[in-house]
């Protein structure tokens, strides 16, 4: 459904899949190699992510599409980074923004991190830094502040993405594992099935609202001893504080 308005609205538009995560992640590069690592690594973080190559279509996109971070080159065809990073907070200024990029000059440093961006990465870096620095970003929406969330007897770790029940490991599916992970980092608030479904989404990984009753029922199953998860009639589902 996102996929055909993307299309019908910004054409052409070049999209990869890169799987499901509690966190919906857009990379803005046009480097396709580069493009290709991150969004390996970005896979195996355990976060959805969508990838576009040019700035234009990126901008439009973000205009309809809730994000928890953008990763953005300064380099791009069509609008220019930091012009793109003036436009975006002219709308958005909540949504995190880590700068990837060659131009690793201190004027330009600074020049980025005075319009909004949040952190700021040189060229060549490695893949595991890129993904602490998500990481540490992400973890500063949510007030967060450690990769492992604990909820009752169970600890949950973001990084490794491993859940464990008084220390024993519990098998999820992969799924079943980002739902509860979104639930874990909106503990007391009300969750629609469709805003989580929207969270873990990305284009080619397109779930439905309905899918979510699944998961959670699946959850219930196997964690009822020790989660406090409630369904709001009408509005959705509420985890209680342990
Ligand atoms: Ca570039």
């Amino acid at each position: 459904m996102k996929l055909s308005f993307i299309n019908a609205r910004v054409k052409p538009i070049f999209y990869k899949y890169l799987g499901g995560g509690s966190m919906r992640l857009l990379v803005l590069e046009d480097n396709l190699t580069l493009a290709q690592g991150l969004k390996t690594s970005l896979i195996k973080a355990g976060y959805a992510v969508d990838l576009i190559h040019d700035g234009k279509q990126g901008l439009a996109l973000l205009k309809y599409q809730a994000y928890d971070l953008l990763l953005l080159d300064l380099g791009l065809p069509s609008i220019d980074g930091i012009d793109l990073l003036k436009e975006l907070r002219a709308f958005n200024s909540a949504l995190p923004v880590l700068i990837i990029s060659a131009r690793d000059q201190l004027d330009q440093r600074i020049h980025g991190l005075d319009l909004g961006a949040d952190d700021y990465i040189c060229k060549p870096f490695g893949l595991d830094e890129v993904c602490a620095r998500v990481r540490a970003l992400l973890r500063r929406g949510t007030n967060q502040t450690k990769s492992i969330l604990n909820y009752a007897d169970l600890t949950l770790d973001t990084h490794t993405r491993r859940l464990s029940f008084k220390g024993q490991l519990i098998e999820l599916h992969r799924r079943e594992f980002t739902v509860l992970e979104y639930f874990l980092l909106n503990i007391g608030k009300i969750l629609s099935k469709e805003q989580i479904a929207e969270h873990i989404s990305s284009f080619d990984d397109d779930i439905n609202p309905t899918a979510i009753e699944t998961y959670v029922s699946r959850l219930r199953k196997k964690l009822d001893e020790s989660l406090n998860l409630k369904t709001v009639r009408g509005l959705g589902y509420l985890l209680e504080n342990e």
